[in-house]
């Protein structure tokens, strides 16, 4: 390690191994620990997260906040200012040490341990590309589990992409509901895998809503191995709270927390509350003019937000990042979630695929499994009519099937039966057998029409209003 004299004035390199010691801090190192608490690194974190404090602010928002002494230094990269983080230097080691703390965010397919739900998510995922703005998809986490500790929400967002109801119930601390809630943190370890380590404590809810948050946060971190990340509109409720969570996460090795910034008198209140070292490693969402791009789904496609969408605009898509399972901890429901474009038909940017109540973390286990083996077959089931989304448009020229949705095209290579398997897919009338029966005549096996169903469906091409024929769906 360098001589910390060097870092009087942070350099790129002693930016470097500002990052490394934080790497080390987050491991739980305890000499990086107490050297992070000597003046001369406090120095170095200081400038470091005034440089990240200043790619955070979109343009104008610096001066509005009072941030004008953030001016880039002589020897900025270029493209710092602008986020992107030009070809190295100090604003590069900050987008990459939070990309690196957010990294531990995302969901690694092959821990999630049923092969029917990893297929599923694939799927969903593969959908959601063609269904989606690059952006939009790209920034989507999909978490397969979240878990709500509350019924509806104290805050009232105008952006809020769940339109949350107004809050009715907390999950209390009690000791027959902590009980409850470990049994059903380690069911759903069992059915999801480690993957659902990567879920979170809450959805169209505040977490500080919960005044026992943290504790079941902590029982998180005990049964599934890592503490959720928490994001929060409430960061200046009760800053001794806050400060005590960021504690918490960088302890337990998983410092992901967003705070989300109303407006830019709460952004100026937030910088005079907490100082860079605390907010370091904060992702602040901003709601201001210029900041955090939006969709429209939930509270932002109401009649009343246009003024404030035009303050800041949104976009069609979605916040939702889930998919897989939401359980409501208070009204012990458990639904089946995957993100889609916010519409009349689903405002709030999910597709429902299920939605029921269980009594104790038994049962839940035994919902989980059904859920899967009703929604998550791994070829498709004969009896459900055959069809392409209805957002799918098919053409077929020269022995290619082209399907084209919003933001992909898939290719079939074959001849010009392709042509009758299109529109018998774009009518979506027959079911498998009907399939094969239809593409007999044009010389096709039965094995070759069921390959073609299965690949369409493994990329997320297929309708699965039908998957499940005879079935009522939990959202149509
Ligand atoms: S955005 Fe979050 S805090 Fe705000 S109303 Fe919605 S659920 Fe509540």
């Amino acid at each position: 390690m360098g001589s910390r004299a060097a870092l009087a004035k942070p350099s790129t390199r002693a930016f470097g191994e500002l990052r490394a010691l934080l790497a080390a801090q987050l491991a739980g190192d305890e000499e990086a620990i107490r050297l992070l608490n000597t003046p001369h690194w406090a120095a170095a974190m200081s400038q470091a997260a005034t440089l990240k404090r200043r790619l955070e602010c979109p343009a104008g928002l610096r001066e509005a906040v009072g941030l004008v002494e953030d001016e880039p230094t002589a020897g900025t990269p270029p493209g710092a200012a602008d986020g992107t983080g030009g070809d190295g230097g100090e604003p590069a080691v900050f987008l990459r040490l939070a990309q690196r703390v957010w990294d531990g965010a995302c969901v690694r397919e092959e821990q999630i341990a049923d092969p029917a739900l990893r297929a599923w998510r694939r799927r969903q995922i593969a959908r959601c590309d063609g269904q989606l703005a690059r952006a939009n998809a790209r920034g989507l986490l999909h978490m397969p589990v979240a878990f709500e500790l509350s019924s509806g929400c104290s805050r009232h967002c105008w952006f809020c992409a769940m339109a949350a109801e107004p809050l009715t119930d907390v999950f209390a601390f009690t000791s027959q509901n902590a009980r409850l809630w470990r049994e059903v943190l380690a069911t759903v370890g069992d059915v999801v895998g480690p993957a659902a380590a990567k879920g979170g404590c809450y959805w169209a809810t505040e977490p500080f809503d919960n005044p026992d948050y943290e504790r079941f946060a902590g029982d998180f971190h005990d049964v599934l191995g890592e503490l959720p990340q928490t994001t929060t509109a409430m960061a200046l409720a009760d800053p001794a709270r806050t400060r005590a969570l960021l504690d918490l996460s960088l302890r337990r090795g998983a410092p992901r927390n967003r705070f989300s910034v109303l407006s830019t008198p709460m952004l100026r209140r937030l910088y005079r509350e907490f100082t860079p070292q605390e907010l370091l490693l904060v992702h602040l969402v901003l709601h201001v003019e210029g900041g955090t791009r939006r969709f429209e789904s939930g509270r932002a496609r109401e009649p009343h937000a246009e003024a404030l969408n035009a303050v800041s605009p949104a976009r069609p898509g979605t916040s939702a990042c889930l998919s897989g399972f939401l359980i409501s901890m208070t009204e012990r429901r458990v639904s089946l979630l995957s993100p889609c474009l916010a519409d009349e038909r689903r405002p709030h940017g999910s597709i429902v695929f299920a939605d029921e109540h269980f009594e104790s973390a038994d049962d839940l286990g035994r919902s989980l499994r059904r859920l899967i083996a009703e929604h998550m077959p791994a070829t498709w089931p004969a009896g459900s009519p055959v069809g392409l989304r209805a957002d799918v448009a098919c053409a077929y020229a020269d022995g290619r099937l082209e399907l084209t949705a919003a933001h992909a095209t898939h290719t079939v290579k074959g001849d010009a039966s392709l042509r009758t398997l299109g529109e018998l897919m774009t009518a979506g009338r027959h079911d498998l057998d009907g399939l094969v029966a239809q593409m007999h005549w044009h010389g096709w096996s039965a094995r070759q029409v069921r390959q073609t169903v299965d690949l369409l469906l493994a990329n997320g091409l297929l309708s699965e209003d039908t998957l499940r024929a005879g079935c009522p769906r939990a959202d149509s």
